[in-house]
This record gives structure tokens, sequence and C-alpha cells, in this order.
């Protein structure tokens, strides 16, 4: 207990929600899972769940493509999506209809960026990456001590990559329905399961062939990273990169592919500089305890 307030905190995922309520100090009091089924049910049942704990402000980490602009008319909606149901579903607005409380907005990965910052392995830095890697790829960006909104907000995950000859999906197929060549269309999960008949990353993670493939693919966006967002520290969370060595390996990846560029004291140890999530994974949930600490103060 301490004297901020009682926090609440949403992530907000295509597959499940999780709900959180904690304090500032990084105490989480209790949480639950709720499946995200019909938007209007799904809301309901997390409200519900909220409204038993008295709450004094609420932050809320969604899955994308959303409207995270305040200014936006369309602000803490969902954007055109493939879960047809949630195209265009006023999320925040619909919390806020249900629960009396300030909320704070971002998006999932810009969540878990935030939490890292504030409670994780980032704490006290300012421009940092982080990158999710499960069913999709995601990244969240702070710039300057500023999450990265722009146009939208970075959808870092559809980078486009220089196939490896030796990967054995043929080169006109991937995973994402947008493009054959992107980070997300080759690494994430249900690329993973076209290429090799099904598997899971864990199936694969003592496959070194395979490993050093998907390592390859993912040292090659991280430079792109490195170079664009100047980051201090790049952090990896995810189910793909939870269960397998591919962070690993993707340093010596990254290595080699930045040959001697760019040479700071943070990118020449790549062993600090690309790290594996921290926070036991509830980087997101404590990302939406800043953003309700935020939008209280
Ligand atoms: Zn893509």
């Amino acid at each position: 207990m301490n004297d901020s307030g009682l926090f609440g905190a949403l992530e907000a995922g295509g597959t499940k929600m999780v709900c959180a309520v904690g304090y500032a100090d990084g105490t989480i009091a209790g949480s639950c899972r709720i499946d995200t089924g019909n938007p209007d049910d799904t809301v309901d049942a997390c409200a519900e769940w909220f409204s038993k704990w008295n709450i004094d402000a609420l932050g809320i980490g969604a899955f994308g493509p959303t409207a995270v602009d305040p200014s936006s008319p369309n602000y803490g909606s969902i954007l055109e999506t493939p879960k047809r149901a949630w195209s265009h579903f006023d999320l925040l607005g619909s919390l806020k209809a249900k629960l009396d409380v300030p909320m704070g907005y971002d998006t999932d990965v810009n969540a878990a960026c935030l939490g890292e910052v504030v409670y994780g392995c980032a704490r006290g830095l300012k421009n940092v990456v982080y990158l999710t890697i499960g069913t999709g790829v995601g990244a969240g960006v702070m710039v300057q001590g500023q999450l990265l909104h722009g146009i939208l907000h970075p959808e870092a995950g559809h980078v486009v990559l220089a196939r490896d000859p030796l990967d054995p999906m043929p080169v006109n197929e991937s995973a994402c329905p947008f493009h054959t060549n992107c980070l997300e269309g080759l690494i994430a999960g249900p690329a993973i399961a076209k290429r090799w008949k099904g598997m899971s990353a864990s199936d694969i993670a003592g496959d070194d062939d395979a490993i050093k493939l998907l390592a390859g693919y993912l040292g090659q966006a991280l430079v792109t990273f490195a170079l664009c967002y100047a980051p201090q520290k790049i952090i990896i969370g995810g189910g793909v990169a939870d269960n397998t060595p591919v962070v690993s390996y993707a340093r010596r990846a990254f290595k080699e592919l930045l040959n001697g560029y760019f040479k700071t004291p943070e990118t020449c140890n790549p062993e600090t500089y690309i790290v594996n999530n921290s926070l036991l994974g509830n980087q997101g949930i404590f990302g939406c305890f800043e953003l309700a600490r935020r939008a209280l103060q």
C-alpha cells in the first residue's frame, strides 16, 4: 500500500486481456486473465473486474494498430485489424463509459517499453527500443524520454529484410499477409509453424540451424533499429524470444552485420546492449501502472 493510489493495468491483447491492480512501488495486488471474445462482452468483463478494486486510475496498453494521438478524433480506438469485430472499436471510450477514473492509453509494446524504463532493465534511460516476438512482432520506442507515436505508432515488426538463401520457406511466401520479406512474416510464431510444419518456438529451440536462421533475420532488424532510433538499449520479449536462444544468437548476427560501424560503448557490448526482457514478463503491466500514474497527475 502507498499514498500514490491504486492503479489498474489492462494489457489488451488479441487473444487475452491481462488485468492487474497495483501500486507505484511495483507491488501487484491482484491480476486476472480474460479471453478476448467479442468487444462488448470482453470490455464488460474487464470493467466488472476492475470495479471491484476501486482503482484511482487505469493504464491501457492495446494491441494495434490503434489510435494513440489524444488529438485524433478516433483516439483510443482499434483501427483496421484482421480481428474484424474489433476493427474501429472504441476501446478507451467503452472503458470510460463503465469506469469513472482517469485513463492513460498507448500501444501494448509502448507500454512494455515504458515498464522497462520505469521499473526494469532500462531504468534511467531515455532512448530505448522494446521488441516483442510472439504471434506477431511489435516494437515500442522511446526517444528522448517520450514514447514515439508519429503518424500512428512504430510498426517496426514489418521492416523489410534480405532473404537468407538457405531459408526453406519459398521466397514468395511468408506468414505476413502484406509482405513476403518482413521481420514478422519471417520470424514470428506463425512463420515458425509455416516453415517447420506446425512446430512451435519451443520445438525448434535446440535446432542450431533453425535458431541461426531466425537470429540472422532478427540481427538485420536490430541493426536497422540501432541505426534509425539510436537507442541506448534494445530489449526483446515475447514467446519466441523467451523460449529459444534467438536473442543470444542475434547478438552475434548484429555484430557481424554492423561490422564495426557506429562504435559506441553501448553497441560495442552486445551482451548488455541487446537483452531479454526483465520484470518476469510483467513489463506491460508495469508500463500500464505508469500510464495510470501519469493520467492521475
Ligand atoms: Zn509484414
